[in-house]
């Protein structure tokens, strides 16, 4: 049986929100019975960006998580909500029932993602419904991911072997999996916002002049073993990222050619740009 799948590029996403506005259009005041009452105006964000800005001074990124409800294969709200008031179809899309869940408030603590919102004058809880009623409709997307300018949003309906084969190719990631619920919205480039960078810019001075350090070659040492190496760029500048937050010491080298090496101890707890470094 084929099922739903959102895979998100978080290096395409520019936080310009038209998915969340997508989104407002789509179902606020609209009411598609058998889906999904009307979203409030507002308190709703059935599409959330966060954001992750890393580093420092030259050496700072910024970049954006869109997370929408995850469609999970293991859903939590599906476990604690009573009369069977959210529901799993054969698609993999997940639905509450509104008539079920009424005054079931608790289940917007049940989701661990925190993708389910209290409407209070209707006295339900409502999430993103993966718009259903578009696919129903043979849409071949919802509407967010037809919003999304960059292309960061796509959806496919998919056999599980095909996907796994994409996640695979693309070197796809669910965000926090350690929170169990299996989910079917999947991350390309998801270390740019869980992971840590170690950077630098190494800079030579010579008679007196100071220059960037082009060509240099930086090797990454964690316990002993050689676990990266880099060349730095025409600033001098070098980057290793997809290192865990908090994953406490490391050692920097570096050679350039009629320079002593120089070598530096760093702590990593969360990214780090270590300045200018001069042979
Ligand atoms: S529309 Fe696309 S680029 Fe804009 S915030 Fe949403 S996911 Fe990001
Ligand atoms: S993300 Fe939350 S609301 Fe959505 S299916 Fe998973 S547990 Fe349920
Ligand atoms: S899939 Fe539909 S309901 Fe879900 S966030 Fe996107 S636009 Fe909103």
């Amino acid at each position: 049986m084929k099922k739903w799948r959102m895979i998100i590029d978080v290096e395409r996403c520019e936080d310009c929100n038209c998915c969340y506005m997508a989104c407002k259009d789509e179902h606020c005041d609209n009411s598609f019975p058998g889906y999904s009452p009307g979203q409030p105006k507002h308190g709703h964000r059935w599409i959330e960006i966060f954001r992750k800005e890393r580093g420092k001074g030259s050496l700072t990124d910024v970049f954006y998580l869109p997370v929408p409800c995850m469609h999970c294969n293991n859903p939590q709200c599906m476990t604690k909500a009573k009369n069977g008031a959210i529901k799993r179809r054969s698609d993999g899309i997940i639905l509450i029932d509104p008539e079920k869940a009424l005054g079931q408030k608790e289940l917007v603590d049940a989701c661990p993602y925190g993708a389910i919102y209290w409407n209070d004058e209707m006295n339900i809880p409502q999430k993103c419904t993966f718009c259903a009623h578009l696919i129903n409709d043979k849409w071949k997307a919802p509407r967010c991911v037809q919003a999304c300018p960059t292309g960061a949003l796509r959806a496919v309906c998919v056999e599980d072997e095909e996907f796994r084969e994409i996640i695979d190719k693309e070197g796809l990631a669910p965000y926090k999996p350690e929170l169990g619920t299996d989910p079917n919205v999947f991350y390309k480039n998801l270390d740019r916002f869980t992971k840590a960078f170690i950077a630098a810019s190494v800079a030579k001075r010579v008679d007196g002049i100071s220059d960037c350090a082009e060509g240099a070659h930086v090797t990454l040492i964690k316990d002993g073993k050689k676990i990266g190496e880099l060349i730095t760029d025409n600033y001098g500048d070098f980057k290793f990222d997809g290192l865990e937050e908090n994953s406490g010491a490391y050692t920097i080298s570096i050679e350039a050619d009629g320079f002593r090496e120089k070598t530096m101890e760093v702590h990593l707890t969360e990214s780090i740009y270590m300045g200018d470094i001069y042979l």
